[in-house]
């Protein structure tokens, strides 16, 4: 372990890093002097789905990039780029020199989903229906309605006569998928597609991408998908190509694996196959015992027990009205209660009564009725909460340093704290940068840090995952569960990858409703039994590798599937 720890320590001990030595004559791109350099790049087959896996600023985009034609590779001479016959020769013999012979003489057709939805309203204006209508070729060319069935997979059925600038980061999402699916294309490339979605839409998203390769038309496509959350990357792709090296300074891109295999190498940080190891330490997840061994010591403590009432709380703007009903309910220290539902479900509702930003109808009625206690008792208990909030956008203008200093002057240089979640969090590579300048992932871990820093009885934590890769959600994941078990506090999460929310909960809030209208948040049940009644809404069922316990969707209609279904384990059956 890392010493620092008591308990079994999720940082374990350093290895050595080794890479390999013939870097140099495997540039593919640079994009300047002292810039970031991307070594080789995955090669796509046609009928098969790509799952690229790696850190942010490890190349992922640039890759993509490279292999949609958009850009010309350099191969690390950035002063005197190379002419495309030089390109081919570098790439001579491998599948890539017929890849690239066929984008150069035009032979075929890219299409990418950008990795930054945010930025589509600038680029395409108009309304989402006579956009994609416009985009539409393949109800033509394939004689059936791809269109409608993008519309109705996608559920922009609402959005069709909404212009694309007023829409939803999930709608902005979701738009952009079907309006890449929808177009005929040889190559098809989803740069980060399960942003902003939840679990439901995430799971018909890999669906819809997966329909990409069926058939004869699909069996000559090429599709390529950067994916973060790895239980969706998992259950997209046929296999797996990993980048590993230093962000913002080199990328290189392994060869192609099993989907189980290159998911496991990149968790590994290990390539067995080379004997090289790329990260200091691997990447594994036990679920919830750890919540038992991390308390073993402390089972004489005396838990505290706090408890909330039966609440409804309705929310109108304009004519919309969406009502929440919340089952009574009661947590205790020590644990970690995450919050699962579709979104429009009213999880940061609930999030904000906790905060106590939010009052419960009850509770009004009885305050504009004079009764106090009436009110008091009809609302959640009034405890010290801590409030990381979904949508962060901080108008602080000094840099990470300061701002840390201002809201959490003692924690932040605290031993315990730097060892236990700003190391982890790796604030030291931002600390002197302005907040300003800060990108989302950033802006996340600094939130986090922010949040966990601030002394609370209750931590309430609402989409941690958003813009963080999947080894940083691992290491929040991991930073969040052992804060809370040693500082013996509460958490409620609000987590859309898979993942991290198994690995974080001991139990779970499931809503069940229609979004955006009214629906029911669970009182707190346990992992399994919230798990099966979640799952089973979503019609999919899990495993667990026995590699590094994580979970696994399990395909649509196999076997295990099957049976899972039959025997109502729709979580784990092992
Ligand atoms: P990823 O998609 O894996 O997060 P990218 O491919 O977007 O990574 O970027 C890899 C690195 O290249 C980053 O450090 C990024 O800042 C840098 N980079 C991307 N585009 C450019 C560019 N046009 N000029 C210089 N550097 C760039
Ligand atoms: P979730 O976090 O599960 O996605 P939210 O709690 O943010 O859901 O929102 C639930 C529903 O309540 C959504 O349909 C949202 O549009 C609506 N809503 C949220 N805030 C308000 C508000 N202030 N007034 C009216 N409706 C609101
Ligand atoms: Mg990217
Ligand atoms: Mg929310």
């Amino acid at each position: 372990g890392c010493g620092i720890c008591v308990k079994k320590c999720p940082f374990e001990a350093v290895n050595i890093i080794n890479l390999p030595k013939d870097l140099d004559r495997n540039t593919t791109h640079r994009y300047g002097p002292n810039t970031f350099k991307l070594h080789r790049l995955p090669m796509p087959r046609p009928g098969q789905v790509l799952g690229l896996v790696g850190t942010n600023g490890i190349g992922k985009s640039t890759a993509l990039k490279i292999l949609a034609g958009k850009m010309k590779p350099n191969l690390g001479k950035y002063d005197a780029a190379p002419d495309w016959g030089e390109v081919l020769l570098h790439f001579r013999g491998s599948e890539l020199q017929n890849y690239f012979t066929k984008i150069l003489e035009d032979n075929i057709k890219a299409t990418i989903k950008p990795q930054y939805v945010d930025h589509i309203p600038r680029a395409v204006r108009g309304l989402v229906g006579k956009v994609l209508k416009a985009k539409d070729e393949r109800t033509e060319a394939e004689g059936f309605n791809c269109l409608d069935w993008a519309v109705e997979n996608a559920e922009l059925g609402h959005v069709m006569d909404r212009d694309i600038g007023v829409l939803s980061g999930g709608e902005l999402q979701r738009f952009a998928i079907a309006a890449v699916i929808v177009q005929s294309s040889d190559v098809y490339m989803f740069d980060e597609p399960s942003s902003y979605l939840d679990v439901k839409q995430r799971l018909t998203a890999a669906l819809m991408i997966r329909t990409l390769v069926n058939g004869d038309l699909g069996s000559r496509r090429y599709v390529l998908v950067v994916e973060h959350d790895l239980a969706v990357l998992d259950y997209l792709s046929d296999y797996v190509c990993c980048l590993y090296g230093t962000p913002g300074a080199y990328g290189v891109v392994t060869m192609p694996f099993s989907v189980r295999e290159g998911i496991n190498v990149f968790l590994a940080g290990f390539i067995p196959t080379e004997n090289l190891r790329f990260r200091e330490n691997a990447l594994s997840f036990k679920v919830s015992e750890r919540a038992e061994e991390a308390d073993a010591g402390a089972k004489n403590d005396v838990m505290s027990t706090f408890t909330y009432p039966a609440m409804t709380k309705t929310q109108t703007k304009g004519t919309a009205k969406f009502i929440l009903h919340v089952e009574s309910g009661s947590f205790t220290d020590s644990e970690i209660i995450v919050l699962l539902g579709e979104n429009g479900t009213g999880k940061t509702t609930f999030i904000r009564m906790l905060a106590g930003l939010l009052k419960s109808d009850e509770q009004t009625k009885a305050e504009a009725e004079g009764d106090e206690e009436a009110a008091e008792a009809a609302g959640v208990p009034q405890l010290r909460v801590s409030y990381k909030p979904q949508k962060i956008s901080p108008k602080f203008q000094g840099t990470v340093r300061q701002l840390l200093h201002k809201r959490i002057r003692d924690m932040y240089v605290h031993p315990q704290f730097v060892s236990d979640v700003m190391k982890p969090m790796n604030m030291e590579g931002i600390i002197d940068q302005g907040v300003q300048n800060l990108s989302g992932g950033e802006l996340q871990r600094l939130a986090i840090c922010l949040a966990l820093g601030t002394t609370a009885l209750v931590y309430l934590v609402d989409e941690p995952s958003a813009y963080l890769d999947s080894e940083q959600r691992i290491n929040a994941a991991k930073v969040i569960k052992r804060f809370i078990m040693h500082s013996k506090k509460t958490a409620f999460v609000v987590e859309h990858d898979f993942i991290m929310a198994t690995y974080l909960a001991d139990r779970v809030v499931v809503y069940v409703g229609q979004p955006g209208i009214e629906a029911t948040a669970s009182t707190p049940q346990g992992l399994l039994t919230g798990m099966n009644q979640f799952l089973k809404s979503l019609e999919v069922t899990f495993r667990r590798d026995p590699t590094n316990f994580r979970p696994r969707i399990n395909k649509h209609g196999s076997q295990k599937d099957q049976e899972q279904k039959a025997a109502g384990s729709y979580f784990f059956h092992d």
